[in-house]
């Protein structure tokens, strides 16, 4: 693996990211003590230490190996809840300092609501067995700061995640319609393409483009044609069912993906479609707005490119057979329905 790959991987797996970051540290930070305790004979701390670094290097391997961060990540948070414990035990006040980095660490590695239950039982069980505590007040003030620093990750962890889905969702939506934008697409289709390998259950792509669309943008400005726009993904909405999906491939062309598993069904729903925005479309000015429709059900074994290329394929010969009509790609060739 090259040094590229690896920049590569960090950069787009966030929780192997997490998983090294913290694995590392750990390791370099916990290697110089397993040298002191063999130095001075101390067999036991040494030997605990030496598991907990061969224990988090095998995470990692297993994470950069197998390409799921997630297993080892959850495996490691409840070692680190054990080892916690033990920590307390073996070394007894010294270990305590440890325990606050291990649970903190625990809200980056696993989900809140695991590394709050790890904590709560790390806590109780140190609390129950723990026998450094003579005093109360000390005891009082290990649980008392144990608490706090560990609510605080939780909150920490908490808004972090709530920002990350909001961002999330905010990349995935056009500004303009509301309604998914391209990244959002990629993903539905990579997903279609799944299903069809999986259940067998192909998915039917649609690529519309409003027709003449420009000159609405030279007549009446540009603030009207983004007013087209808005209503014209509103009307789309309105007349898909509910399983259907809707996006703004970019500028005035739309997507809808649909579960329609043959060319009849998927031109059955492209003229809805069509003769929505025929009959409920204007330019605000009482002139129709139509639209050209272009679609293609996806074929086992071809890649997203391809099956959006059909489309936009089958897309160009809608337009160029006169506009505001559908044409659907099929294995005889591209098709528009008898009559137009
Ligand atoms: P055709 O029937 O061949 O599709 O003709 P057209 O005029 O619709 O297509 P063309 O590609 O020539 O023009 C598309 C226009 O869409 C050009 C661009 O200015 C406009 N456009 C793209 N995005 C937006 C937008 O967000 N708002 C507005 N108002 N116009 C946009
Ligand atoms: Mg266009
Ligand atoms: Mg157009």
């Amino acid at each position: 693996m090259n040094l590229g790959t690896v920049r590569h991987r960090l950069h787009n797996d966030f929780q192997l990211a997490i998983l090294t970051l913290l694995g590392s540290l750990a390791v370099l930070s916990i290697t110089p003590f397993a040298i002191y305790r063999a130095i001075d004979h101390e067999w036991v701390p040494f030997v605990m230490d030496v598991g907990i670094i061969a224990v988090i290097s095998g995470g990692l391997w297993y994470a950069w190996r197998s390409g799921d961060s997630e297993r080892p990540s959850t495996i490691l948070s409840y070692f680190v809840g054990v080892m916690a414990i033990v920590a307390s035990h073996v070394l007894g006040k010294q270990g305590t300092y440890w325990i606050y980095p291990a649970l903190i660490a625990n809200f980056f590695l696993t989900q809140r609501k695991h590394a709050l239950i790890i904590a709560a039982a790390v806590l109780a069980l140190i609390m129950a067995t723990g026998g450094w505590h003579r005093e109360t007040h000390e005891a009082a003030s290990f649980a008392v700061t144990l608490i706090l620093s560990v609510l605080l990750a939780y909150v920490f962890a908490y808004r972090t995640a709530e920002q990350r889905e909001q961002l999330q969702r905010l990349a995935s939506l056009d500004a303009l319609t509301g309604i998914h934008n391209r990244r959002g697409l990629l993903r539905e289709l990579e997903r279609a393409r799944r299903i069809l390998a999986r259940d067998g259950r192909a998915h039917g792509l649609l690529i519309l483009d409003l027709d003449h669309f420009k000159q609405i943008n030279d007549r009446f400005g540009h603030a009207r044609g983004d007013e087209v726009l808005i209503r014209f993904a509103r009307l789309l909405a309105n007349s898909l069912r509910p399983h259907d999906r809707l996006f703004r491939y970019g500028g005035e062309e739309f997507v809808v993906l649909t579960q329609a598993e043959d060319a009849g069904t998927l031109r059955a729903i492209a003229e809805k479609l069509r003769l929505a925005a025929e009959n409920g479309l204007d330019d605000g000015h009482g002139q129709a707005v139509t639209t050209s429709i272009g679609g293609a059900i996806l074929r086992t074994d071809e890649s997203i490119e391809t099956w959006l290329a059909r489309a936009d394929g089958a897309l160009y010969l809608a337009k160029h057979g006169g506009r505001n009509r559908v044409v659907i790609d099929t294995e005889a060739g591209k098709e528009a329905p008898a009559g137009i």
